[in-house]
């Protein structure tokens, strides 16, 4: 059962705009923890929302005493909570969710508790070209609900989280009770690096990346540890050459101040990769190899991705052939405000915004600027279109909808951040609230989290290890109208509204798997919010 009041259920913050949307006419009774009336809320005329189908409204709540608080309209009634640091258990779960994708060791009962499983995927691999050759690559995170590992998501992921801590450390700081908690470097950086140590590995001599390390296909729902079919390595793909060198240059620059050694490793793969990206300027699409159904993470061009390296690459060594090679893919166009895995532009754009600034120089600073600006006026017209603020078109609702919805998010944060205008950060806070309950679902997409929770994730692991709650702090990639099963179909049928085109159900991975890159977006946002709403109440 929805409520007629919607949202977020993981709570508020004082100080900062209190948005919930309403599906009554009619006054809404603000009362306190004690049943006190507080205040009668005037509900503003409903209108339809075109992705959910309904008739909605909203309400600006303004409390600034922390508590918990009720909502009552049409005889109903809804709870929320207003409190200092309401997002600090949920970001940090984010963060951790990712400890839980870790493979190639076991998670001990101390970190995972219920969730502890024995190592997974230690057999060497067999490089699918040259079937005799065994390389033993541990470590990584499992890429989604699936025990496969991509080099390009990958690299996207971790190079939200590096982002996310060189820009709001103070958001995304806390341990996490990993085992590295304690080591004098953040956790958030101790998990990324979980990953990167990975990526090292996905190397070819000759300086290139192989697109994954999977399967044939995919496994059936059982634990990792018991997933023991043959694992290769697939072939070099120069999008994932072009975003490991990419991330790999980003985090040098993390971590040269926690591990010198670990900082140069990494930049010297990074030019390495860019060196073979030089030598391979044709770009061949990756396809998966007869006899291979894992994911594909398939692209049309490698533009997005050499864009990053260039950025990163031309930040890390200030020499002129990165940024002269930055903006020429620059001048071919670029969507600034995409942080995905297809498309990368965006991630250049932070590097080219909050790393470089003004030593980008013209080109990448100014003009790229104002282009990011003028990109970011969509994300705000898709806002305001929506009942709840939800920065989608209705006919945008694909598989992953979190993604898209997180990546303008993380765009508006930007501008607000360039601009020091509130109106975007406030309708970013729109997208935190859609992720966390306030959406035509009713229900928070983090697991663990909100009163109407995901139950049923498409993840392997949280169908197969017999405790009843899913492991906790996965992101659900939400409601795909435009790509679902034939079984998703069946059950929905096609009138269900995009909004809502949804199942939390476990065979449902068209509607509710999850991914490492789609946790990654939710950590920035997150640690943004928390940044805020930590210097508000003066408590790091
Ligand atoms: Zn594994």
């Amino acid at each position: 059962m929805s409520h007629l009041i919607r949202v977020n259920q993981a709570g508020y913050a004082p100080g900062l705009p209190q948005r919930v949307v309403v599906l009554a006419d009619g006054p809404v009774r603000l009362t306190d923890s004690t049943g006190a009336e507080l205040r009668l809320l005037e509900v503003p005329a409903l209108k339809p929302d075109a992705a959910s189908g309904e008739n909605v409204s909203s309400l600006e709540l303004g409390i600034a005493v922390p508590g918990v608080y009720h909502l009552e309209a049409a005889g109903e009634k809804q709870t929320l909570v207003v409190r200092a640091d309401p997002w600090r258990e949920v970001t940090n779960a984010l963060i951790k969710g990712l400890y839980f994708q870790r493979c190639g060791c076991g998670l001990a009962a101390v970190h995972a508790g219920a969730y502890a499983h024995p190592a997974c995927h230690t057999a060497a691999a067999a490089d699918w070209e040259n079937p005799g050759v065994l390389r033993r690559i541990p470590g990584g995170w499992h890429d989604a609900g699936d025990y496969g590992k991509y080099t390009g998501p990958g690299a996207v992921a971790a190079g939200h989280l590096l982002y996310a801590w060189k820009l709001f450390a103070p958001g995304c700081s806390d341990e996490l009770n990993i085992p590295e908690s304690g080591s004098g470097v953040p956790d958030i950086l101790n998990e990324a690096r979980f990953e990167l140590e990975w990526l090292l590995q996905m190397q070819r001599a000759d300086g290139a990346f192989h697109h994954k390390l999977t399967k044939a296909r995919f496994a059936p729902f059982i634990m990792p540890e018991d997933d023991t079919a043959p694992e290769y390595l697939m072939p070099v793909s120069h999008c994932a050459t072009a975003a490991a060198s990419a991330c790999l240059a980003l985090a040098a620059r993390i971590y040269r101040e926690f591990d010198g050694p670990f900082s140069a490793r990494m930049l010297e793969s990074a030019l390495r990769g860019w060196d073979w990206l030089q030598g391979h300027p044709e770009f061949v699409p990756f396809r998966n190899p007869e006899g291979v159904s894992t994911g594909w993470y398939g692209d049309r061009s490698d533009g997005d991705e050499r864009f990053w390296a260039a950025c990163e690459l031309f930040s890390a060594t200030g020499e002129g052939r990165f940024r002269q090679a930055a903006e020429e893919l620059y001048a071919s166009g670029r969507n600034l405000t995409s942080f995905g895995w297809a498309d990368v532009s965006g991630m250049g754009a932070l590097c080219c915004l909050f790393d470089l600034e003004e030593k980008a120089g013209d080109i990448l600073y100014d003009r790229l600027k104002a282009d990011f600006l003028v990109q970011c006026r969509e994300a705000l017209r898709l806002s305001r279109e929506s009942g709840y603020g939800t920065a989608l078109a209705p006919e945008h609702y694909g598989w992953g909808s979190i993604l898209p919805i997180l990546s303008n998010a993380m765009a508006l944060i930007m501008s607000s951040l360039l601009t020091g205008e509130e109106v975007p950060r406030d309708a970013a806070l729109l997208q935190w609230h859609y992720a966390l309950g306030m959406n035509a679902l009713d229900k928070c997409f983090v697991t663990g989290f909100g009163e109407n929770r995901v139950l049923f994730p498409h993840h392997r692991p949280s169908g197969a290890d017999g405790v009843a709650e899913p492991v906790p702090g996965l992101i659900s990639g939400g409601p795909n109208k435009n790509f679902p099963y034939a079984s998703t179909r069946e059950k929905l049928g096609g009138d269900v509204p995009p909004a809502r085109y949804y199942l939390d159900e476990t065979p449902s991975a068209d509607t509710n798997e999850v991914a490492v890159y789609w946790n990654s977006p939710a950590v920035f946002v997150g640690a943004y919010f928390n940044m805020l709403t930590r210097a508000a109440s003066g408590n790091r």
